[in-house]
């Protein structure tokens, strides 16, 4: 909760839609993610208490051009949408073809899975990300985009490798979202062109909306 308040001022939830995507900073996102994801926060309780800051300061709450608050609610409705999707497509997450059934021999390489897990492949970026991962177990969420796009679209290899080592050392761990952006990542999420009502967030080369 004192993390919460503490995010609720002008120059954290006030300048989120500007900042998020950035690489460092406590006040760039919320960083309320280890609570969400371990139970000790509900989205219900974060939601009201962005209703408060949006009634608070609405005089300045869209003063820089940007919504903020709409932007917020719709990544913390994220959560729910990963949380829906497992349990809509059960175990199904975990397969390497995913709920899109999708059939794609994936690379299993020993040496280039450990230089990605330990920050050794060479691309200063990804190393930075990777090393920042193992000493913090918190990565921000473009730095999550970064290195698992590296991972299935530059190496080829199994989107699950990535998986299970974010599972390993995020602090905030939830395996809905974390398993849900790797096969979105990977392009085995689900099936769009089926009708399913969980068709959807595509990523990568080929894919949709961005992040
Ligand atoms: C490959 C990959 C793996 C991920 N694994 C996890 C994970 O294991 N646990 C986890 O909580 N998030 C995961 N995310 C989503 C996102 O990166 C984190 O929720 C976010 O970086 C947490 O920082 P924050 O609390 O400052 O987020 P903020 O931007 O402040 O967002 C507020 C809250 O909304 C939720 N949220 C925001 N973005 C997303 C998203 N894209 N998907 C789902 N929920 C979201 C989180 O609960 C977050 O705490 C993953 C993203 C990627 C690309």
């Amino acid at each position: 909760m004192a993390r919460l308040d503490e995010y609720m001022m002008p120059g954290g939830l006030g300048t989120y839609h500007r900042t998020r995507n950035q690489l460092s900073g406590d006040s760039s996102s919320s960083r309320l993610s280890p609570w969400l994801a371990n139970g000790c926060l509900s989205p219900r309780t974060v939601y009201w208490r962005v209703k408060r800051f949006e009634r608070e300061h609405a005089h300045d709450a869209r003063r820089d051009g940007f919504d903020h608050i709409y932007k917020f609610v719709f990544e913390l409705t994220w959560r729910d949408y990963f949380r829906m999707y497992c349990a809509h497509f059960g175990a199904r997450v975990f397969f390497a073809g995913g709920p899109a059934k999708r059939r794609r021999l994936w690379r299993r390489d020993s040496d280039a899975e450990d230089r990605w897990k330990s920050g050794r492949t060479g691309v200063p970026l990804v190393d930075a990300l990777m090393r920042e991962l193992a000493a913090t177990g918190y990565i921000a969420n473009r730095g999550r985009y970064i290195v698992a796009s590296y991972l299935v679209h530059y190496l080829g290899l199994d989107w699950r490798v990535g998986a299970d080592w974010f599972e390993r050392l995020l602090v905030d761990h939830d395996v809905c979202s974390n398993y849900g952006e790797w096969a979105s990542m990977a392009g085995v999420a689900a099936a769009p062109s089926r009708g399913q009502p969980l068709g959807l967030k595509g990523r990568g080369p080929a894919a949709g909306r961005g992040a």
